[in-house]
């Protein structure tokens, strides 16, 4: 059995790069959701999970079904509510948002951070035209002085969203898939937030669509309109396209953190190199979303290199490389 050799980097030197002040950091976050079966059971969506988001930065978060990829964004925007279950921290600012007032928290999500949920396209009104959307959202948020100036913000969005002006007088059913989800976009870049969300932006949309949203995104985080974009989906080629830094996620924890080359080429995490294509040997029989023991590896029924102390205990994030971490004991643990 070949196992993967433990990279060259010495530990305790974390990469220059984290030096930077996090823009949002999340610390020892968990959360569980109210189960709709048992009684009064709770399923751990997240369990323990701590990152930092630096200014700047397009982080891809990468896992199956149940990862809880959507979980880490919808706590990012403070959308747990009771009798769902939260605990830890994300501070930004200074401050932590879950501990944030309803005032403070109106102002944070759009200003600072806006979210894009899966088939949020579908979310548009029917019965109004885009331009009356845009004229109820940016009149409500005070950021236009009456309705023509509003007409006119709209416009610049939808052109930097590179759509028609025209498309302002029609009627969501009047578009097509990607035009919704470039309105969508448009919408939610009118506050100019900090942080975008985008969960499974381009799922719904065929091949050559998909691309062209992606490609209107990414330029607009090259030019520096769009700052910070965290990114969700399952699909790893969107991730190779958009993000800098690729997160790797399982059964409610993270797995592997680097540079989207680093993981993308070398995963060393066992499950990023199955999900990646590039585990070197079969994994064991067993399904992924079996119950887990709680604080065992997450992979441990599917890993080919297991061992006693998997079972035993989850392991800490290990370096694996510049900027690159692992949570698995091959690359260190006693
Ligand atoms: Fe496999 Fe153990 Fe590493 Fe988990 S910690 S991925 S079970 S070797």
């Amino acid at each position: 059995m070949e196992i993967p050799s433990k990279p060259n980097v010495a530990r305790g030197q974390p990469p220059t790069d984290t030096l930077v002040e996090p823009l949002l950091s999340i610390r020892n976050l968990s959360v569980a959701y109210r189960s709709s079966k048992g009684k009064g059971g709770y399923y751990k969506a997240l369990r323990n999970i701590s990152l930092d988001i630096r200014p700047g930065e397009s982080v891809g978060l990468l896992g199956e079904s149940g990862a809880g990829k959507s979980t880490v964004a919808s706590a990012i925007m403070s959308l747990v509510e009771p009798p769902d279950k939260i605990m830890g921290e994300i501070i930004y600012n200074g401050k932590d948002v879950l501990k944030l007032t309803d005032k403070q928290l109106r102002h944070y999500r759009w200003n600072e951070a806006a979210m894009i949920f899966q088939a949020a396209m579908n979310s548009l009104d029917p019965v109004v035209t885009v331009g009356k959307s845009f004229e109820e959202l940016l009149l409500d948020k005070q950021l236009a002085r009456g309705r023509n100036h509003a007409r006119e913000l709209a416009k610049k969005l939808l052109h930097e969203m590179e759509l028609p002006e025209t498309i302002c007088d029609m009627f969501p059913l009047e578009l097509s898939g990607g035009m919704k989800q470039r309105v969508i976009i448009a919408m939610a870049l009118a506050t100019s937030p900090k942080i975008l969300l985008l969960d499974e932006p381009t799922t719904a949309l065929d091949a050559v669509t998909q691309f062209a949203v992606l490609s209107t995104l990414k330029k607009l985080k090259q030019s520096g309109k769009l700052q910070n974009l965290i990114l969700i989906t399952h699909d790893p080629s969107v991730h190779a396209f958009m993000v800098d830094r690729l997160i790797v996620m399982l059964k409610g924890v993270i797995v592997e953190d680097g540079p989207i080359e680093e993981v993308m080429t070398r995963p060393k995490h066992p499950y990023s190199q199955l999900l990646l294509g590039t585990l070197p040997l079969s994994p064991k029989r067993g399904s992924i979303s079996e119950k887990l023991v709680d604080d065992s590896c997450p992979f441990t029924r599917y890993c080919p290199y297991v061992m006693q102390k998997c079972r035993d205990r989850m392991p800490k994030m290990y370096s694996v490389g510049e900027g690159q971490e692992a949570a698995c004991y091959l690359y260190g643990g006693a």
